[in-house]
């Protein structure tokens, strides 16, 4: 497998051809941006700590039956993923209210639910990733209505199994956004990452943020934050 031409660079990774069309190398950076790229800067180590923490969890995942795009960790920084086309949609899953559903709803953080809750968002940096339901996911052609169906059970059944496995290591899932893609062939499968870029990790008996929050607030800590996630799951 080599390296070819790069095809995109986004906000926190880029993304290179390889010689076989079906697969991509991702390669994630330290930049880290919060509020559609209003706010940016540099966590030093973010990038080595996402790629091991997310190819970590994919094989979790895989390991309890849900299709990932992961191939092949090919260093710190560095990961072999299947070629997809992503499908338009961020999906959040919330256990406990935080964020934009706490101030949306006025809702202190911390607040539990009565049930996990799916919201999708049509990504668009330009509109600011609107939430979106299933009415608009099927008139604008995002996804079909079986897509959804299935991408709306693979995202209940990570919440099971994040949740349990996070657990053990005394981190508390609140919130989480995924992103699915689809191959050649049409499955759908998990893509994208999961990280304390994109999760809400809380310490189960401090409450301690131990995610992306601590950038996005001015928390301090930032790194040491990322670097306990990175040591409670891979225990280094
Ligand atoms: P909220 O809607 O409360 O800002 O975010 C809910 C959850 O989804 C949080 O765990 C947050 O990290 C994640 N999330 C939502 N949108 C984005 C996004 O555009 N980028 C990243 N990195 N995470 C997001």
């Amino acid at each position: 497998m080599k390296k070819t031409e790069q095809i995109y660079e986004g906000k926190a990774k880029k993304v290179f051809a390889t010689d076989d069309p079906a697969l991509v190398l991702v390669d994630y950076k330290d930049d880290a941006t919060a509020y559609n790229g209003l706010k940016k800067g540099v966590i030093a180590g973010k990038g080595a700590v996402n790629n091991r923490v997310t190819n970590h969890l994919m094989q979790v995942l895989e390991a309890s039956g849900i299709p990932t795009h992961f191939v092949r960790e090919l260093s710190d920084r560095e990961t072999l993923v299947r070629r997809v086309s992503i499908v338009p949609l961020e999906v959040i899953v919330r256990n406990i209210a935080a964020g934009s559903l706490a101030k949306r709803l006025g809702l202190p953080e911390g607040t539990r639910m009565g049930k996990t809750v799916l919201e999708f968002c049509y990504k668009n940096d330009e509109l600011g990733d609107p939430m979106v339901n299933e009415y608009h996911i099927a008139a604008m052609g995002w996804a079909t209505e079986e897509e959804l169906a299935l991408i709306s059970r693979y995202s209940l059944t990570i919440n099971d199994v994040l949740t349990a496995y996070l657990k053990e290591v005394n981190v508390e899932l609140i919130d989480f956004k995924l992103e699915f893609g689809k191959t050649a062939d049409g499955t759908i499968v998990l893509a994208d990452e999961i990280s304390p870029d994109t999760c809400r990790f809380w310490d189960s008996v401090t409450h301690e943020k131990l995610d992306k929050d601590r950038f996005r607030r001015d928390l301090g800590g930032v790194e040491d934050a990322y670097n306990e996630i990175m040591k409670r799951l891979l225990g280094v």
